[in-house]
């Protein structure tokens, strides 16, 4: 029975849905299984090769149009796919960002043209995706970003550095922020593409330590007068960059939230297994009223966050995600929200399980 008292949401409830869950959850558990995920984790990095197989079997660029190759799914498939994958403890699969996140820049703001070059390639996993904002100088801040791309013949010269990009050694895809006209500010800046195979003065730079997502291989990348044709800028017009980023930042961020709610009934589930089981002075710790109180704390918060994040997910459905979700992204406190409680959960994990807890 699951861990929270939350019905699964009408839109999820199609048949055809269900489906698709299976499907995905054979896939993940026949392909990803736990000796290989402990592999990858050893390695900093997913195989290459797993991006090709989770292609293979219809899981990359679900949403893509069918006219591009895709299957032309929709969100709650997407929904499925981030569910299962964190089932699976995939959590360093990068799935979410080259579905849900770069994919859709080529959807929905590649001219023509680009959209049958790259997308086929995207959902078939010959091409796997990263997105490079951040920069040594620049985070939050985007405007702030140094990398420029000055034009150069019938093409641009990128020159700069990014930092904690996900998917940074194995991405051969990589949509780059970059000031194309410094002098304008916010309209000055564009997006390229970078197809790290044919991009002379790439580098790719060490795999940053972080204290998870150990399989994740969060970068720094490097772009020293790297070339790419004008027919690799986004939309084919220069300056459109921060409105682009400004449409789809709020799916990313929707994303995140998602994730961490996954993450928040996760944690609850394992710690109330492992209370059950565990004894201590001659009684299970489940039987300690202060492990009652705060499993019932985290509980509520864990389902206050699961029916708010099922109500965003339905406005992205019915189509008033936008405005919605803009509002929200902008609110220092949904980001506090989802952090606050994802940390909250995973900390109450931690010390419910003692110094065990901080074993994998
Ligand atoms: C695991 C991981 C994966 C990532 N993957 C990618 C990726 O694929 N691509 C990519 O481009 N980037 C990626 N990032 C970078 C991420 O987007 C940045 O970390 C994020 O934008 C914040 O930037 P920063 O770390 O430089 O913090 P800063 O922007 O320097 O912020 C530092 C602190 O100041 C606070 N702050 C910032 N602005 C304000 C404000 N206006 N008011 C009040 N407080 C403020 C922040 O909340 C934070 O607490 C990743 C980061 C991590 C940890």
């Amino acid at each position: 029975m699951p861990v929270l008292d939350v019905p699964p949401p009408a839109f999820m409830q199609d048949p055809d849905i269900q489906m698709f869950a299976d499907s995905a959850t054979r896939f993940f558990e026949r392909s990803a299984p736990t000796e290989r995920v402990l592999g990858w984790r050893e390695a900093g990095q997913v195989e290459r090769s797993f991006w090709r197989e989770t292609g293979a079997a219809g899981f990359l660029g679900v949403t893509v149009p069918e006219a591009y190759g895709g299957p032309g799914a929709d969100f709650r498939h997407e929904l499925v796919l981030l569910d299962v994958v964190a089932r699976q403890n995939l959590e360093g699969f990068a799935l979410g960002l080259h579905n849900v996140i770069v994919t859709p820049y080529i959807v929905l703001h590649g001219s023509e043209e680009q959209k049958r070059r790259w997308l086929p390639k995207l959902v078939s996993g010959e091409r796997v995706c990263a997105i490079a904002m951040s920069e040594p100088g620049a985070g939050s801040d985007l405007q702030a970003i140094r990398t420029t791309a000055r034009r150069d013949g019938d093409g641009y010269r990128i020159n700069g550095s990014k930092t904690f990009i996900s998917n940074g050694q194995i991405a051969d895809f990589i949509v780059v922020v970059a000031k194309t006209d410094p002098a304008q500010g916010s309209r000055g800046v564009s997006l390229l593409i970078v197809e790290t195979d044919e991009a002379q003065g790439f580098r790719r730079g060490k795999k940053l330590d972080k204290i998870g997502l150990d399989a994740q291989d969060t970068s720094e990348l490097f772009f020293d007068d790297v070339w790419v044709p004008a027919e690799n800028l986004l939309g084919m017009q220069e300056g459109k960059g921060f409105s682009q980023l400004m449409a789809e930042l709020p799916r990313e961020r929707l994303l995140i939230a998602i994730g961490a709610v996954i993450t928040m009934e996760k944690a609850l589930e394992t710690t109330i297994e492992y209370v059950k089981n565990r004894k201590a002075f001659g009684q299970r710790l489940m039987d300690f009223q202060n492990t009652q109180f705060k499993l019932a704390e985290a509980k509520a918060k864990a389902t206050v966050a699961k029916v708010f994040i099922n109500d965003c997910i339905a406005r992205v459905l019915n189509g008033s995600h936008r405005a919605h979700l803009s509002r929200l992204a902008h609110r220092a406190h949904f980001r506090r929200l989802d952090r606050d409680h994802e940390g909250h959960h995973r900390a109450l994990a931690l010390t419910a399980r003692g110094q065990g807890g901080q074993l994998a």
